[in-house]
């Protein structure tokens, strides 16, 4: 592969988790999810100001912030083996278990 191309697909990777991030924030937000103000309102100048526009202190409370999330709602049926992004922790925020254990779960209950 040319470096050009490698160089490419490594922006696009990055801006993709950036979106993720970005969207990931933008849910919580509507979801009131966050109490703390210093979170919350760095969270939404992520949200409408975007992802280069954060500080490093920002952002590093913002992953500070998603780390801690990550720990507290691993699925927990699979322990987070099927989960890949930011945004599957969302789903076992609102019903306990990731995308894939949930449909699951639907399949295993309408049998
Ligand atoms: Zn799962």
């Amino acid at each position: 592969m040319g470096q050009a191309k490698k160089m490419l697909m490594e922006q696009e990777e990055q801006e993709l988790t950036q979106n993720e991030f970005t969207e990931f924030f933008e849910r919580l937000l509507v979801r009131e999810y966050i109490t703390n103000l210093n979170i919350s309102g760095i969270a939404k100048h992520l949200t409408t100001k975007g992802y280069d526009s954060l500080s490093k202190d920002q952002l590093r409370v913002l992953q500070d912030f998603t780390a801690q999330f990550r720990e507290k709602y691993e699925c927990s049926q699979c322990y987070g083996t099927h989960m890949s992004g930011l945004l599957d922790y969302l789903e076992v925020l609102e019903t306990g278990y990731c995308t894939i254990c949930e449909i699951d779960r639907e399949n295993y209950l309408r049998d």
